[in-house]
């Protein structure tokens, strides 16, 4: 593939030029959401970040294998092994199975993810499904020397790990400051050092997700989920793991660990990171109050929110930041990327109206290129979106008869431009995300191809009269290359 697109590796630390290990496959693998609770503004960001990833490989030609995974066992409260389970917890709080809140909560992303038009990944693993491929990779660990067995739970050992590879490759961190750093927790006596983390944790009497092994009634660490279903999935060595910089450490670092203690090689080739959202320049945090639910986004049903917010809103306010930057979320700043998608969204739709000429005042090739080469560069989408919006000053001046185009740069800038919008970024007009489904919008499509046979007869009697009639119902349908959308006004 003749392009040149780059990725920034969190591990090298530096834009590297991204060549798939078995092109044109790539497998990408991204840490899902833990289902414990409602989707919130935190589970946005790397859902949108890495489904533009995913388009845009696609896009590009590629065969993606796309893995995120949903978390529903043995991710606990405390980072260091200890503290309830999160979905254990709260399935007692509300007095559910748990795997009757997993399901729900599961069902619930769904429906956000579909609102923010974010593409279903091509494999969805649950790790509570996978505990058998969980046990296998803790007997390669422990069999390979680098775990150990204590009171019916296994840790990794880190200190061993060490001798031979390196822990804190991937953050930066090493295990002498670790050790400075770290409190010594009540409970953590059956680890030889704080740092070391459960593969396998022996369940106590009152928890109820459990999973007989050969250590102990138990169920996995948390960190072994994605090890175990990257490496079932996408094979030992993989192309792209991506996940929230929250996840960075120790998370991913115990990955990467435990990976190379089982098999002997990294598993992972670019690691990438999305950055946080803060909210009115506010770390967001259930302590802080300022926790915004995706639903209450949708219904504006929020103290920190002045109104509602449709969800390409949001999408393309996330889209405004280059993912490794941080986001800060405010009404006003939602306000103007409102006003700008609006103005995006309407220069798309005029494309397919504007007059053509014998010449182009203005260079599209250059507006092209840069798109791409932004594109190319680690993502960089707000400068994709600033040339989206001179694309769109220039449809709007073409109409306004101070520029023109000629009719091949007309069919090439319409080609671009529902590319780029439509199929890479994501952004769709409210009503097609919402229609998407339900009985108005089957009708709708039977309408939209009834008339496209009757244009295709070049009976434009009809055609017009389907048009006509559906404008005095306050529906505008919009011709695009790509097809007809429509839209209630
Ligand atoms: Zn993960």
């Amino acid at each position: 593939m003749d392009h040149k697109l780059f990725i920034y590796n969190s591990l090298s630390r530096k834009k590297e030029n991204f060549i798939p290990i078995n092109s044109p496959y790539v497998g990408l693998y991204v840490c899902g959401p833990t289902v414990y609770g409602e989707a919130h503004l935190g589970h946005a960001r790397p859902a949108i970040t890495f489904d533009v990833l995913f388009r845009y490989l696609k896009y590009l030609g590629y065969k993606v294998r796309y893995v995120r995974n949903i978390t529903d066992v043995g991710h606990l409260e405390n980072d260091a092994d200890s503290g309830e389970d999160k979905v254990v917890k709260k399935a007692r709080l509300e007095q559910l199975e748990p795997m009757e809140l997993v399901q729900r909560y599961v069902n619930s992303y769904h429906e956000n993810m579909l609102k923010l038009n974010i593409l279903p990944p091509s494999i969805e693993p649950h790790a509570s499904g996978h505990i058998i491929e969980q046990q296998q990779m803790i007997r390669k660990i422990l069999k390979r020397g680098f775990a150990y067995e204590s009171n019916g739970s296994v840790y990794f050992d880190v200190n061993k790990y060490n001798e031979k590879y390196q822990y804190g490759k991937l953050s930066g961190r090493n295990t002498e400051e670790m050790m400075a750093n770290t409190r010594e927790l009540a409970g953590q006596d059956e680890k030889r050092n704080p740092f070391d983390f459960a593969l396998w944790k022996k369940a106590d009497p009152v928890h109820i997700m459990h999973w007989p092994s050969e250590w102990s009634e138990g169920f996995p660490g948390w960190h072994l989920e994605c090890s175990a279903m990257g490496t079932k999935y996408l094979g030992e060595t993989f192309d792209i793991h991506g996940g929230g910089m929250d996840l960075l450490f120790p998370h991913h670092e115990c990955e990467i660990a435990q990976s190379i203690a089982a098999n002997g090689v990294d598993h992972v080739k670019t690691w990438m990171h999305n950055n946080m959202i803060t909210i009115n320049g506010q770390k967001m945090g259930k302590s802080l109050n300022n926790f915004i639910n995706l639903s209450e986004f949708f219904e504006g049903n929020h103290h920190l929110l002045e109104r509602a917010y449709c969800p390409m809103t949001i999408r393309f306010f996330i889209l405004q930041a280059q993912y490794r930057s941080t986001v800060d979320f405010s009404n006003e700043a939602l306000q103007a990327a409102e006003k700008g998608l609006k103005r995006l969204l309407s220069a798309g739709e005029l494309i397919g109206k504007l007059k053509t000429s014998p010449a182009s005042t203005f260079n599209l090739s250059e507006i092209i290129n840069e798109t791409f080469g932004a594109l190319n560069d680690d993502l960089n989408t707000p400068i994709a979106i600033a040339q989206l919006f001179e694309a769109a000053r220039i449809i709007n001046l073409i109409n306004d008869g101070k520029e023109t185009i000629t009719k091949p740069d007309l069919l090439e800038l319409g080609k671009f431009f529902n590319s780029v919008m439509i199929d890479i970024l994501g952004l769709i007009s409210e009503s097609n995300v919402e229609n998407k489904g339900n009985l108005e919008s089957e009708l709708m499509n039977i309408i939209i191809d009834l008339r496209l046979q009757a244009r295709q007869k070049k009976d434009f009697q009809t055609s017009d009269l389907i048009r006509d009639r559906l404008n005095n119902l306050n529906v505008r349908l919009n011709d695009t290359k790509e097809g007809t959308t429509w839209e209630k006004e």
